[in-house]
């Protein structure tokens, strides 16, 4: 559908690189002060003030890490600007501008490439950044899109890796481990489609992993919600790879160790009967599943009353000291050692 064999679809060539550029960045507005200037000139502008400014980037190849067969256009779009946004919101900033740059085939016509910056226009919009440039390619096969986030935060707003202390509470984001599950009833759901292309999925029982994994948000929300409630996190990193592979990258990072307990893990009843259709085990599933872009983060013991209870907050463990070791403690009470494996090490499993 996407590709270049209608006829009625317009070429890239037709348009040339400026005609291109200045028709997909032309629906986009400015909404942060401190973008004085944006697209239009050999580079932008920006003036954060008295604020430290955060920066983080990502590169995203089609065939390794979308595939546009179940992937929408617009759905990639808007999921690439999302996890820049989610590495901002980990370093507990503001997110405020993106830089979006495509290298693209012939084989896109220009209703596909619009079709992509629609759903980073309605990502720029929610998250309230501005797109501030980018660059414009061609590439001899697939697509590549490379986005680089930038947010602001004052020196104490801003939260590493490296603070977590020994007695502090670990807290999550939301739930975990959809976002995987999403990935695997769409590539069944693939496999099945190409065995017999006249049979129509039914995705209902499937919608909201589904949509983790499609159209994941960014937890821009909890570094206004950690104010409201006076707490100061003290680590903090976003779920990309699976929430034990981000425990550990605390854990070195600030020389600790840490228990988890497996009847803590906020898991969706969704997300709990498809492990059960595809015979997995939900924990397994949880902590090594990626792409959730929760936040994992870190907070002092003392600030357990102000989050106790909190509808968008987890409490699932606690850091202990290093020599500890890093476990999980499950049901029954035992404790085993956590792998890092994230969730390109589960796909090779199977
Ligand atoms: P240069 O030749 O200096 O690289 P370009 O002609 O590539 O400039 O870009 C012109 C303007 O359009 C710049 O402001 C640039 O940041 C912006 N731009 C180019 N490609 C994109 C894109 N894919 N998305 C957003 N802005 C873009
Ligand atoms: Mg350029």
């Amino acid at each position: 559908m996407l590709e270049n064999k209608d006829q009625s679809k317009t070429s890239l060539s037709q348009l040339g690189e400026f005609g291109l550029i200045n028709h997909i960045t032309k629906n986009f507005s400015i909404q942060q002060q401190s973008t004085i200037k944006a697209i239009g000139d050999d580079a932008a502008v920006l003036d954060f003030k008295s604020k430290k400014t955060v920066v983080s980037t990502d590169l995203l190849v089609e065939g390794v890490h979308f595939d546009l067969s179940y992937m929408p256009l617009k759905h990639l779009g808007y999921k690439a600007v999302v996890v820049n946004v989610s590495d901002i919101c980990a370093m507990n900033a503001t997110p405020t501008q993106v830089t979006v740059s495509i290298a693209v085939s012939n084989r896109f016509p220009l209703e596909a490439i619009e079709e992509l910056y629609e759903g980073i226009r309605l990502a720029c919009d929610f998250y309230k950044v501005d797109l501030i440039g980018g660059d414009t390619t061609s590439s001899t096969t697939g697509l590549l899109i490379s986005v680089t986030a930038l947010g602001e935060a004052t020196e104490e707003e801003i939260t590493y890796r490296s603070g977590a202390q020994e007695n502090d509470l670990l807290v999550v984001t939301g739930d975990i481990g959809s976002a995987y599950m999403g990935l695997q009833v769409l590539e069944r759901e693939k496999q099945v489609f190409l065995v017999n292309p006249q049979n129509q999925p039914n995705l209902e029982d499937y919608s909201y992993i589904i949509e983790r994994q499609l159209k994941p948000e960014a937890r821009n929300d909890i570094k206004e919600l950690l104010q409201k409630l006076d707490v100061k996190p003290t680590s903090m990193i976003d779920i990309s790879d699976g929430i034990s592979s981000e425990i550990m990258h605390i854990c070195k990072a600030s020389n600790v160790g840490c228990n988890l307990y497996e009847d803590k893990l906020p898991l969706d009843p969704q997300l709990i009967n498809v492990c059960e259709e595809f015979n997995l085990d939900s924990t397994t599933i949880a902590i090594n599943g990626g792409e959730d872009y929760e936040l994992l983060f870190t907070v002092s013991m003392n600030d357990f009353e102000k989050i106790k209870g909190n509808p968008h907050l987890s409490i699932i463990g606690h850091i202990t000291a290093e020599k500890e070791g890093i476990h999980l403690i499950t049901r029954e009470n035992t404790k085993l050692p956590l792998k890092a494996r994230g969730w390109n090490a589960l796909n090779e499993e199977e």
